[in-house]
């Protein structure tokens, strides 16, 4: 473990320009391994922890067709003539390339010879944010070096095949070594444009090393979650919790909705470590039951969860019926429901994507699975852009039923605040809000009915009343001809307006 002092110093120089003058975190000995972020107030959840700027920044260039982009501002550019002039095999744009970072970035790649520096290549400009360590101070080379280090012998061939793509590249052991664990930490610490360091529906599509958030260890169930401030790419970490003082603050390196294995695969294979948190050690994830899968014995309507062994193919045992399965008979169930929710999730129609969700997949697979967690997430991102060929009914629902359904999930597993739980939350609020302006508009509609039934009933009878008056009328009309001719006509009969009538005007 490198000393926890020396990564303080080395961190105090590099957040120098905007480090808090009363700090509420400090770099300690951790609980959860080697050394870790620790809180020295404590914070309050939404609170800042603190700000981490890019140590290494550059484009992630993993898609072919993307790579239009400048290498310094990373803003995209126009799709013509936005390589460097200068043969670097850089894409830059004309503000940019007159800026120290260029010239710095133009003169290593220039040195080094692009076979080919008119095209835009995406092993070279992936390679920039590597290639950038080797021009930074000791100190900030030495900061790289106190981070996480995953060094498999996957972590070289990164550099060995960059190398192929210039006539000069060096060989120079202590460059190639340098540049060989910047891959090392990024692929550990650092942000490559991929949505397995996160959860949290957010895209960040650079490749980026933030020491200080570097330093920060896992947990499944984070305790701090973060944002970027989109000009300046600066990071902020936020208290998800109440967090007390002396208390470690984690984050999490893997999906949130994943499961136990998958979560314990990938820290094993990407991080190098095995987690011991909580969730980790819960075979029901705190009755979150994010891997549940149904028992095999059809008698029984228990949940089958994977054992805790710290193996990649566990048993699973039934929590009602008590009996183990094999990870093998249990990967064909999962197997089996991905398969089927996926297919409807790649049909073009999100409407058979929603009533399958709705009305099937209960049957088979339970709700609380991750593959039907991630086609809700899926559903409400495809909503997010339009409701395809959805009612808007169905999609005002499905909106309201599925934030609903998923930040449930979010209170099982324990988690505080997040972007996705803020965003889903936000969701939650437009859908009630606009359900109770519908329910109030229909009570408002409701209640004219009734006042118009109301007033048709009076009307009703006030006719009913005139046409009795009428008829009394006629009536004595009858009788008076008849009493004139008899010469008894009654004063006292003399027409009166019609109540009714006269209450209604
Ligand atoms: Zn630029
Ligand atoms: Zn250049
Ligand atoms: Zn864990
Ligand atoms: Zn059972």
């Amino acid at each position: 473990m490198i000393c926890p002092k020396r990564t303080s110093e080395l961190l105090d120089l590099h957040l120098a320009p905007f480090k808090d003058k009363d700090p509420a975190w400090e770099v300690g000995v951790s609980k959860i391994a080697g050394r870790g972020v620790v809180a020295t107030r404590s914070l309050k959840r939404g609170e800042i922890i603190f700000r981490d700027s890019p140590l290494l920044i550059g484009l992630a260039a993993h898609e072919e067709d993307a790579l239009n982009a400048c290498s310094v501002c990373l803003k995209m550019l126009p799709d013509t003539r936005f390589m460097c002039r200068q043969g670097c095999g850089l894409p830059v744009c004309s503000l940019c390339a007159k800026k120290k970072q260029h010239k710095s970035d133009c003169d290593l790649f220039k040195s080094w010879a692009p076979n080919e520096p008119d095209v835009a290549n995406s092993v070279i400009i992936r390679l920039l944010c590597v290639a950038r360590a080797i021009n930074l101070s000791k100190e900030q080379r030495d900061l790289i070096y106190c981070l996480q280090a995953n060094l498999d012998n996957n972590h070289r061939t990164e550099v060995r095949n960059a190398a192929k793509c210039f006539k000069h590249f060096p060989t120079d052991k202590k460059l190639i070594e340098i540049m060989n664990r910047t891959v090392a930490v990024l692929r550990t610490n650092g942000f490559d444009k991929t949505t397995d360091r996160t959860n949290d529906n957010q895209e960040f599509n650079y490749r980026a090393l933030y020491p200080l958030f570097g330093v920060v260890n896992h947990d499944c169930i984070p305790n701090a979650y973060y944002t970027f401030e989109d000009k300046t790419n600066t990071m902020l970490v936020r208290a998800a919790v109440d967090i007390p003082a002396g208390f470690e603050v984690t984050t999490t390196y893997t999906k949130l909705f994943a499961g136990n294995i998958a979560r314990h695969l990938f820290l094993k294979m990407k991080k190098g470590f095995t987690c011991k948190c909580p969730r980790c050690s819960d075979p029901t994830e705190k009755g979150a039951f994010i891997s549940g899968l149904y028992c095999r014995d059809t008698n029984c309507t228990g949940l089958v969860v994977p054992e805790i062994s710290g193996l990649p193919h566990p048993n699973w045992n039934c929590l009602e019926c008590k009996q183990k399965s094999t990870h093998a008979q249990m990967m064909k169930s999962q197997d089996f429901a991905s398969g089927a929710i996926n297919a409807k999730a790649n049909s073009n129609s999100l409407r058979t994507l929603v009533q399958y969700l709705n009305e099937k997949s209960d049957s088979f697979i339970p709700s609380s699975n991750y593959v039907v967690v991630d086609a809700k997430m899926s559903v409400l991102q495809r909503l997010q852009v339009g409701r395809e060929d959805c009612s808007e009914e169905l999609a005002n629902n499905t909106r309201l039923r599925y934030s609903r359904d998923i930040t449930q999930v979010m209170d099982k597993l324990g988690l505080g605040d997040s972007l996705l739980r803020t965003q889903l939350e936000e969701l939650l609020r437009r859908e009630e809000e606009r359900r109770a302006k519908r329910l109030a508009a229909e009570e408002a509609a409701k209640q004219q009915q009734q006042k118009l039934a109301e007033a048709d009933k009076l009307l009703e009878a006030a006719l009913a009343k005139d046409q009795a008056y009428q008829a009394d009328q006629d009536q004595d009309q009858d009788q008076a001809q008849v009493g004139t001719s008899a010469g008894t006509a009654d004063p006292g009969t003399a027409p009166a307006p019609p109540p009714a009538a006269a209450e209604l005007a």
